[in-house]
C-alpha cells in the first residue's frame, strides 16, 4: 500500500476546528504516516501537533500556509519544514496576522453597517491566532443568521458582498523567499481552485518556480481527473515536484477528508523528495 501523507491540515489555530493533538489522533486512526500541519499564516500549532505526532508514531513536518497575492489575485503558498523559529519567518507571519486581525475588525464594522451583529459575529475569528473568513461564515450559522458556511460566503463574505473587505497581503515572491529563507520548500497550494486560464495560470507558475517555489499541490481530496492531468503537465514542463494534502479544516466536511487522496500522477517527482526526509 501507498504511504499515507498528508501535507495540507488547518487546526484551530487557523479556520480549522480540531485542535492539534485532535487532528493529530485523527491522522493516527486514519493511518496516516507523514503530516504536516499548515495552518494559515501561523505554526502556533506546530509544537503540540509535533509532539501529538511523537506519541502515535507519525512523522511530523511543521508548515503554514501563506497568504499572499500575484498581480492582485490571492494566491496560497505552502511551507514546507521551515525553522519556525526564525525571525524574518517570525516577523512574515506576524504581520500577516495583523493584517487578517485588521481586516476582520473592518468586515465586523461593514456587517455591522449592514444590520448584523458585527462585533458577535467577528468574537471567536479574532480570538483565533488567524483569523478568518470561515469563522465568520460559522458565526453567521451559529447566529442563524445563514443557512450554511457556503450561503454565508455567498450572501455576506465573498468578494463584491456588503461584509468584503479586501487586504493588501504579501507579494507571492516575498511568500516564497520567506519560506526558502527559513530552509523550507515552498509549494503552490491547489492552482486548480484559482479561476485562472491556462495561460495565466502558466505564468503564475513560472514566476513561483523563478522566485524559489519547488512544488504544486496535485493530489489533493476531491481533485478531479481533468485538473489533476493539468496540474501534472505543468509540474513536469516547470520541473516542480508534486504535493499530497487533503487541506482537512473539520471532520464534518467529507470532501476534504484527512489523509485520503488520490495517489500522484505518473512521472512526477513526489516533493518528499524534495524534502531531504
Ligand atoms: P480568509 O483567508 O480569511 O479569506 O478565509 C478564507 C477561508 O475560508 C479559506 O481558507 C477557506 O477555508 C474558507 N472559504 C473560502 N471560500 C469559501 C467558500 N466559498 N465556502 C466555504 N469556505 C470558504
Ligand atoms: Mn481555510
Ligand atoms: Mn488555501
Ligand atoms: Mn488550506
Amino acid at each position: 500500500m501507498e504511504p499515507r501523507i498528508d501535507l495540507h491540515t488547518h487546526s484551530h489555530c487557523s479556520d480549522g476546528v480540531l485542535a492539534p493533538a485532535a487532528l493529530v489522533a485523527l491522522a493516527a486512526q486514519r493511518q496516516v504516516e507523514l503530516l504536516a500541519l499548515t495552518d494559515h499564516d501561523t505554526t502556533l500549532g506546530c509544537e503540540e501537533a509535533r509532539a501529538a505526532c511523537q506519541a502515535h508514531g507519525i512523522h511530523f513536518l511543521p508548515g503554514v500556509e501563506l497568504t499572499c497575492l500575484w498581480h492582485g489575485r490571492e494566491i496560497h503558498v505552502i511551507g514546507l519544514n521551515p525553522d519556525i523559529a526564525q525571525p524574518l519567518f517570525i516577523e512574515h507571519c506576524s504581520n500577516v496576522l495583523q493584517l487578517r486581525r485588521q481586516r476582520i475588525a473592518r468586515m465586523a464594522q461593514r456587517l455591522s453597517q449592514a444590520g448584523l451583529p458585527g462585533a458577535a459575529l467577528s468574537a471567536e475569528a479574532l480570538a483565533a491566532a488567524a483569523p478568518t473568513r470561515a469563522h465568520l461564515a460559522r458565526a453567521l450559522c451559529a447566529l442563524g443568521l445563514a443557512s450554511s458556511v457556503q450561503a454565508a460566503f455567498d450572501r455576506w463574505l465573498k468578494r463584491g458582498q456588503p461584509g468584503y473587505v479586501a487586504s493588501q497581503w504579501p507579494e507571492l515572491a516575498t511568500a516564497v523567499s520567506c519560506i526558502v529563507a527559513a530552509g523550507g520548500t515552498a509549494v503552490l497550494a491547489h492552482p486548480h481552485r484559482y479561476p485562472l486560464s491556462n495561460g495565466v495560470l502558466r505564468e503564475l507558475v513560472g514566476e513561483f518556480k523563478a522566485a524559489g517555489g519547488a512544488g504544486l499541490e496535485v493530489s489533493l481530496a476531491g481533485i478531479a481527473p481533468s485538473a489533476a492531468d493539468r496540474l501534472a503537465t505543468l509540474a513536469r514542463r516547470f520541473d516542480l515536484a508534486g504535493s499530497i494534502g487533503s487541506d482537512f479544516h473539520e471532520p464534518g466536511l467529507p470532501w476534504r477528508p484527512l489523509g485520503r487522496f488520490a495517489k500522484l500522477p505518473d512521472r512526477i517527482t513526489p516533493i518528499m523528495d524534495r524534502l531531504g526526509l
